[in-house]
């Protein structure tokens, strides 16, 4: 991370009830990214006397002043828990002014696109501030871990300083539900992905893209994909398509990629994409379009430079 960067972050936005102690504690971390590492978490944990769930929902306003909400004012914050790891990913909502609803991230894809990038393979646990609406209750049963242990933290108590919370599997909140294996699928979303793509280039944005749409997941259209867009600064993100039994909780590229930047820099920095490109194989369907349309909202100067992939 620049300087520049660091410098803008004196003002982590902690809420109220966090001690001087703790603000301390989680500062390091929270600077370069909004994310906690476990062995932090479990200090921290001690710090207050509380059980880790309880500090996931004590985060959770923290989660939310990373929403960039334009048009609802609606702040989500949502903190997800890496199955094997413990590590806890902040994620929030995303709107974008001047294009379709359907465009936005919600807060439960933005943590589970967090933790998916850092390496995670399912999740233990994702707490959320307000409840998943029926999109992210389809988008989350997509994931690997859902029928192994993963529950949905909600706060309880409304009182100031009371943080009972409910634990619940998702089957609670999407009984009968359709998702992979009724389409005859193993594994899931965050499952580890190497598809074997190579692409005709020494570009290396190109490459970061390469990478991010080897480990998309698509196992419906095989429609695999990625995108990597830089800033100003040098600095790149990617995003991987992520796909869904039904459809249409679909997590496009730039979503990803946005999703990520999002959480990965200073709270409400800008976006500040000087260069996109995507990548992706020939399949029924493209991003190419959407992807257009959204980086016209937020970079308009940014022409997207597009490379197909092909099987290794
Ligand atoms: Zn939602």
């Amino acid at each position: 991370m620049d300087n520049t960067k660091a410098e803008t972050m004196t003002d982590l936005p902690f809420p109220e009830d966090f001690t001087p102690e703790l603000r301390a504690l989680l500062a390091p971390d929270l600077t370069n990214a909004a994310m906690i590492p476990a062995a932090t978490v479990q200090k921290a944990s001690d710090l207050f006397g509380m059980d880790t769930s309880t500090f996931m929902i004590r985060l959770l306003p923290l989660a939310a002043a990373y929403a960039r909400v334009p048009l609802s004012g609606f702040h989500v914050g949502a903190v997800a828990m890496g199955r094997t790891t413990g590590n806890l990913y902040f994620g929030s909502n995303m709107e974008f002014s001047g294009h379709a609803l359907s465009f936005s991230v919600h807060g439960e894809q933005s943590a589970i696109n967090h933790a998916w990038h850092m390496g995670e393979v399912g999740l233990q646990a994702l707490a959320v501030n307000a409840a998943p609406c029926g999109y992210c209750r389809q988008f989350m049963n997509e994931m690997v871990s859902v029928g192994e242990g993963f529950h949905v933290l909600m706060r309880e108590g409304s009182d100031a300083g009371d943080f009972r919370y409910s634990a619940k599997p998702l089957s609670h909140y999407l009984p009968d539900s359709f998702g992979p294996t009724d389409l005859g699928m193993e594994g899931g979303l965050m499952s580890q992905q190497d598809q074997p793509l190579t692409i005709q280039s020494e570009d290396a944005l190109a490459h970061a893209a390469l990478q991010a749409a080897r480990a998309s997941y698509a196992p419906y259209t095989g429609a695999h994909c990625g995108i990597a867009v830089q800033q100003a600064d040098g600095t790149v993100f990617t995003g991987r398509y992520g796909e869904n039994a039904a459809y249409n909780p679909s997590f496009s590229p730039l979503e990803s990629a946005l999703a990520l930047l999002n959480m990965r820099q200073p709270c409400q920095s800008g976006y500040n994409i000087t260069a996109a490109t995507l990548v992706e194989v020939d399949a029924p369907i493209s991003q190419r379009s959407a992807t257009e349309a959204v980086l016209s909202a937020i970079a308009p100067d940014v022409h997207l430079s597009y490379v197909k992939a092909e099987p290794v």
